[in-house]
């Protein structure tokens, strides 16, 4: 089966979260699975892009309403990712340092799509699938079906997986002559609440849906910024299928960016060495118990509570604890985060930032990882952190719920609250503390269970694959 992913992100060409992780992992567990899996994002300026060969396979035009524009597509020569890589390059629109945040954002990936819908146009012979991750490539299936230049390829079965509904893409109406020429009796097909969204309109027009975890598949229905309905109405096509992670990058035993590398058998010095150097690095005290916390500082991940519930916890706690947060995002919460580590200094210390190597060290040298998130698709943090014999402290929502079970259950080896508040965080890092304290013979069993979860791309792969095949 021939399988091509479209995706605005691909560890580790470009990634700002979990979706370039998905994108860089999926393919190249369906190629070992006997498949040819291609990846088409977009080419930004990235330290990837400098530093590997590329070859030119194709040049073409197209229009952006009355914008002409000229793309080249460029493919990776040694299929060095394991899988087919291909970028689209537009120049001055997609050729940028960073992948979002451009007020022209909708122009650039409008353009990038259209692109990628010509392309494939182009070619001698049609691919069996189209899997679109998310609203960047969320306006696809509408175009293969609907765009009269793009009408031949209205047969191929499209797939769109939804990794976060929070960000939809909407445009007004009035941008409505970006896509080439369409059937305006399929407005529909575009439309939500007055103006286009590309995510809705791929859940309406590809003929089948994923959500990353089951449970986040349940929560659309109820909390989808808008688009509930319309997620009630198509749950006939909709399945969810919970993301894996890449063994190959994440194994503690291999892995080039720790201090020490280690097994279960090991996991006790291997992760001690991992957080001696963090404690050095960042001045914590190697004796407590190290609470780390790893993502984008927005209200989604509810890191806007962590200023008040690292106090809180300090506190209460009497300072039997030690906290380093890796993110960024807004500007009050970084702000906050950084004073803490005047008035708190040695309990906690913050790097604003991106830095994957830091993200490794962290997993492995920590004792718990914290992700108190109001809103988690599938979340790979606690799927990283079991790897790394790591306890989650996670929030009862989405594919946290999945993933993580509570330690006072039976054979449960996290722990988890229900609400996204100062007290619940609060009390679950006492609930950390007393395991760290006085439960080492629980606390070495837990982080041995979780090591053996088998998390992995493997049957995951497998699944897409059968829901491809239900399409053929
Ligand atoms: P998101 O909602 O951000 O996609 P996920 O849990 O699905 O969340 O994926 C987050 C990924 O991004 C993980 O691989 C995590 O380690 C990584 N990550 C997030 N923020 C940072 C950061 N500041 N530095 C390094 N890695 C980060």
């Amino acid at each position: 089966m021939e399988i091509i992913h479209v995706s605005a992100e691909c560890y580790p060409v470009a990634k700002a979260g979990g979706l370039g992780d998905v994108v860089g992992a999926l393919p190249k567990y369906q190629v070992k699975l006997g498949h040819i899996a291609k990846v088409i994002m977009p080419m930004y300026r990235t330290k990837f892009l400098y530093t590997n060969e590329w070859e030119l396979v194709h040049e073409g035009g197209q229009n952006l309403g009355p914008h002409w524009f000229h793309y080249s597509i460029i493919k990776e020569k040694t299929n060095k990712l394991g899988f087919d890589l291909f970028l689209v390059d537009i120049n001055g629109l997609l050729d940028r340092e960073k992948i979002y945040g451009y007020n022209d954002d909708t122009e650039r990936f409008t353009s990038f799509q259209i692109a990628v819908v010509d392309w494939i146009s182009k070619w001698s012979h049609k691919p069996d699938i189209v899997h679109v991750h998310d609203h960047q490539a969320g306006l696809i299936p509408f175009m293969m079906k609907h765009c009269f230049v793009f009408n031949h390829l209205a047969d191929i079965p499209t797939v769109l997986t939804i990794h976060n509904a929070q960000y939809q893409g909407q445009m007004g109406w009035d941008k409505s002559y970006y896509l080439p020429s369409w059937d305006r009796w399929k407005w529909g097909g575009l439309d939500w609440n007055n103006s286009i969204n590309p995510l809705a309109s791929a859940v309406k027009c590809a003929w089948k849906v994923t959500t990353v975890s089951w449970s986040y598949l349940d929560e659309l229905k109820y909390m989808s910024a808008g688009l509930e309905n319309l997620f009630e109405y198509e749950k006939g096509k909709c399945v969810g299928i919970l993301n894996g992670i890449d063994n190959e990058v994440w194994d503690p035993s291999k892995d080039p960016l720790l201090k020490q590398t280690y097994s279960k058998l090991t996991v006790d010095i291997g992760k001690q060495a991992n957080k001696k150097e963090l404690c050095d690095r960042f001045g914590l005290d190697i004796e407590k118990p190290l609470i780390v916390f790893i993502g984008r500082l927005v209200g989604e991940k509810a890191a806007d509570l962590l200023p008040d519930a690292i106090s809180s916890s300090i506190y209460q706690h009497h300072g039997n604890c030690c906290f380093l947060i890796l993110g960024s995002g807004e500007t009050a919460v970084e702000g906050e985060l950084a004073d803490m580590n005047n008035r708190f200094s040695g309990y906690i210390n913050t790097y604003i930032g991106y830095s994957e190597p830091l993200s490794h060290l962290m997993y492995a040298g920590a004792d718990f990882l914290l992700m108190p998130s109001r809103v988690e698709p599938c979340g790979l943090n606690q799927m990283y952190a079991l790897r790394y014999g790591t306890v989650p402290i996670v929030r009862n929502t989405g594919g946290l719920r999945d993933t993580v079970t509570d330690f006072g259950d039976w054979q449960g080896f996290g722990i988890r609250f229900d609400n996204a508040s100062v007290w619940d965080i609060t009390y679950s890092v006492g609930r950390a503390i007393d395991l760290y304290t006085n439960k080492k013979e629980l606390w070495d069993w837990m982080r041995g269970y979780m090591m053996d979860i088998d998390h992995s791309w493997d049957s995951a792969a497998q699944e897409y694959i059968d829901v491809y095949t239900s399409l053929k």
